[in-house]
């Protein structure tokens, strides 16, 4: 028979079951349902890429294609790991974070987004356990999930991951546990949590680390958008075993996917073999535009322009909160990042209340899409401050309190 006549039934048992437990997420349908120019977006985690001088681009983009030099390089297979010249450029650009690393504990990968499934794929076998705060990205669990680990969230507070309740789960995985393998953070300005792990729990990771065996995995995509207070030493710079993900991302743009992982060299090792099955190597062009952006352009004043702007617009909703939201409401204060958290009373039903939400001309993401199970954090909701302006800010918030006020019972 040939080809031809092979027809792919996309539910049907030739489908690997991983992926038939994947299931496509109702809120993006909904998304795509809003195209009214009325609805102001709250559940984006677009940066403003319109801030980046033109001028900056075009030498970045030119210094790729420029010479025959250049072409030969960025029109070409390129190594695993990465151009040699950018992952320098990263090793000295993490030296001011306090991280000490070698070029080639490095490796380049496309968006920090690859990195955590590199990683999963790299150490996951079907029910292992993983740590990750809960609620946290959204990216992660769908990059970890591929590989059905056992994820076990841990809950945070101002302050970060809570230590107490990391360390009862630990009690009942028990020392030493084989199936336990990586606890994944975002310390900074959490995604979705906005929130920031302070010192002692940072230091006291590391050590439950040790105690119990398992690795770190810290992801870093914010921690240079800091709007008050100083900046925290990364996990990385209090012990070098910790597997830390960097991207450009937020600091340049997201269109030249380009991230890192920077690890232990038998850690890379590894990545690396994972990565030649997943594309061999990342895109060459992506990688000189960025080596040369962070090597040859002031970038540091331009991210001093979107430290600007993300504060004037988290301080705008931090406002509108405090002046429109009901005292049933509580809220995370970012310090940075793009996010806050807002927790409403426990029969709150985020999920269904989208569609109320879009009707009145806003949109923020559902609490449940943040964590493993999909249905604990019902009553929260993520909403995102970098995007919109602050007078969108201040209408969308002034919106979804009216219609959160609907559904409480009062
Ligand atoms: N990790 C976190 C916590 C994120 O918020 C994001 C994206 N916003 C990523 C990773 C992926 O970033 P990238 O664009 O580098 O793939």
């Amino acid at each position: 028979m040939s080809s031809a006549h092979i027809t792919f039934d996309t539910t049907g048992d030739k489908i690997a079951r991983r992926v038939r437990k994947m299931r496509p997420s109702a809120v993006r349908n909904l998304f795509a349902a809003a195209t009214r120019d009325d609805v102001i977006s709250l559940s984006g985690g677009m940066p403003a890429v319109s801030l980046l001088p033109e001028e900056d681009v075009r030498r970045a983009v030119l210094a790729a294609v420029e010479s025959p030099q250049a072409r030969a390089v960025s029109l070409q297979y390129g190594p695993t790991d990465g151009l040699a010249g950018l992952r320098a450029v990263l090793a000295d650009m993490m030296r001011d974070l306090g991280i000490r690393v070698k070029a080639d504990q490095i490796l380049v990968t496309s968006g920090a987004q690859q990195a955590l499934t590199l990683i999963a794929e790299a150490f996951i076998d079907p029910g292992d356990i993983i740590i990750t705060e809960g609620p946290t990205y959204l990216g992660a669990l769908q990059a970890f999930s591929a590989f059905e680990p056992d994820i076990r969230a841990i809950p945070f507070d101002e302050d970060g991951m809570r230590m107490d309740l990391l360390e009862a789960e630990l009690e009942r995985i028990g020392k030493g546990n084989p199936r336990l393998k990586f606890c994944y953070t975002i310390p900074n300005f959490q995604n979705p949590g906005g929130v920031t792990m302070n010192a002692e729990r940072r230091r006291r990771l590391l050590e439950l680390a040790d105690e119990y065996g398992f690795m770190v995995v810290e992801d870093d995509p914010y921690g240079r958008l800091r709007y008050d207070g100083g900046h925290q030493v990364p996990l990385k710079a209090m012990d070098d075993s910790v597997i830390y993900l960097g991207t450009i991302s937020k600091m340049l743009g997201p269109g030249l996917r380009t991230g890192w992982i920077a690890a232990p060299e038998s850690v890379l090792a590894r990545v690396n073999l994972v990565k030649q099955g997943a594309d061999l190597c990342g895109s060459a062009f992506d990688q000189l535009v960025v080596q040369h952006y962070f090597a040859d352009i002031p970038w540091q004043r331009t991210l001093q322009k979107f430290i600007a702007l993300y504060k004037e617009r988290r301080d705008t909703m931090l406002a509108a909160l405090d002046e429109f939201f009901p005292p049933e409401a509580s809220w995370t204060h970012p310090a940075g990042g793009m996010f806050l958290w807002i927790t409403l009373p426990d029969y709150m039903d985020t999920d269904s209340m989208l569609a109320e939400a879009l009707e009145a001309g806003v949109t923020y993401v559902p609490g449940n899409s943040f964590f493993p199970d999909g249905v604990t954090g019902k009553n929260s909701m993520r909403v995102n401050f970098s995007f919109e302006t602050p007078e969108s800010i201040t209408e969308a918030i002034r919106r979804l309190a009216g219609v959160i006020e609907e559904r409480l019972e009062l």
